[in-house]
């Protein structure tokens, strides 16, 4: 199993300067060999296998001052878009998407996949680049496999991925359904509400101001980079509070419970509904589900995903469909009288599902004092 580990660099001015050359050297080569492939197929009907190009880019006929592992990285980078369109051509997709080209702004990493790296003390050695300043703000257990150089904005980071054995799967012991709602709140189905943080509004608004301003300005004028500049670190700000929250929430969740059960959102936009706000929300739940299943098989955990089948109208005491409407935010069973929460009686179901017991909202454990100082934290933002 592979575990990524981040940490910032900070490249010297001349470092920054060779940093950037290499990422265009590796961005100029993916765009050849796209171009190659191409024009193999327009013109001879041929294809290019990935094989066939790491054997051309060891033979490149400029002087390229980049490591050779790094070259071959990007060929099979292509290699991959390449598999994925034929995979999307297979399923019949309309608009299978041919691989791009890739603009100057457009290409952001590039990767050591074996050697040409070396952490040692407080710099990271690179092949061909230097030692650059490194960050290591916690500590690296297990295998370092590969190291990727990635630039967001104006900083830089190194993500090394590790190799580390899983822990010995436990028995689900302690369950919970965890209900991802459209108003950025998280109800577990012992009854607990977690409203992500209500930066959300106001950091959206900002970023609306500033892209309203930038659409006003002349493309590519010394003030609509200023411009782009800031909106793009709006998004940096707004992906980065929102990958904390799900950091910290996905966290709680593993470290509480052994059996972790989510609706499987891929299936819910597929059945539910078309509307695009939905889907973006579903999309930040999405990293939640996704944290937590890589916390949770790290630790030996279980994550399960169930397709939803009614889970908000259902009654999660006697079964019965019990109809309302999105306004509606009271369960009320006219059948056996449940009266809860609409997202709770949603979390029972979710949880239900999967365990294929009915679990009585009465009968659940409600969380420990611990978990419930850290679920404040989040309202503190
Ligand atoms: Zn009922």
């Amino acid at each position: 199993m592979l575990k990524t580990y981040k940490f910032r660099l900070y490249p010297t001015t001349q470092q920054v300067f060779v940093l950037n050359k290499t990422l265009d050297v590796c961005r100029h080569i993916y765009n050849e060999f796209l171009a190659d492939r191409r024009n193999a197929y327009d013109r001879c009907n041929q294809s290019l296998s990935t094989m066939d190009q790491l054997y051309q880019v060891q033979y490149l006929e400029f002087d390229t001052d980049v490591h050779s592992q790094v070259k071959q990285d990007v060929i099979r980078r292509l290699g991959k878009s390449f598999d994925a369109f034929f995979r999307r051509c297979k399923k019949g997709e309309t608009k299978p998407g041919y691989p791009r080209f890739r603009g100057k702004n457009r290409y952001s990493s590039f990767s050591y996949p074996q050697s040409g790296f070396k952490i040692s003390g407080k710099k990271l050695k690179l092949s061909k680049i230097g030692d650059i300043k490194i960050v290591l703000h916690r500590k690296i257990e297990g295998k370092i496999k590969t190291c990727s150089i990635i630039k967001d904005g104006k900083s830089w980071y190194a993500c090394f991925s590790v190799e580390v054995k899983p822990k010995r799967s436990i028995e689900p012991a302690k369950s919970i359904g965890v209900d991802v709602g459209l108003n950025a709140v998280v109800t577990l189905s012992d009854g607990t509400k977690i409203e992500a943080p209500g930066y959300y509004r106001k950091i959206e608004d900002k970023l609306k101001r500033q892209q309203r301003s930038l659409s006003r300005k002349k493309l590519y004028s010394n003030n609509w980079k200023k411009q782009s500049d800031k909106v793009s670190h709006a998004h940096k700000v707004i992906f980065n509070k929102r990958s904390d929250f799900n950091h910290k929430l996905s966290r709680i969740l593993v470290d509480n419970y052994d059996l972790v059960v989510f609706e499987d959102l891929n299936i819910r936009n597929m059945v539910q509904n078309s509307k695009l706000s939905k889907s973006i929300h579903d999309a930040a739940w999405g990293k939640l589900i996704q944290y937590t299943m890589y916390k949770a098989e790290e630790a030996g955990k279980i994550v399960e995903l169930v397709a939803p089948h009614n889970t908000s109208q259902n009654c999660s005491s006697c079964g019965i469909k019990v109809s309302k409407t999105l306004a509606t935010r009271i369960h009320r069973c006219p059948n056996c009288g449940l009266v809860l929460d609409r997202d709770h009686n949603a979390a029972i179901n979710i949880l239900n599902l999967a365990v294929g017991t009915t679990v009585k909202a009465c009968g659940v454990e409600p969380l420990g004092s611990a978990m419930k100082q850290e679920a404040t934290c989040f309202n503190r933002w």
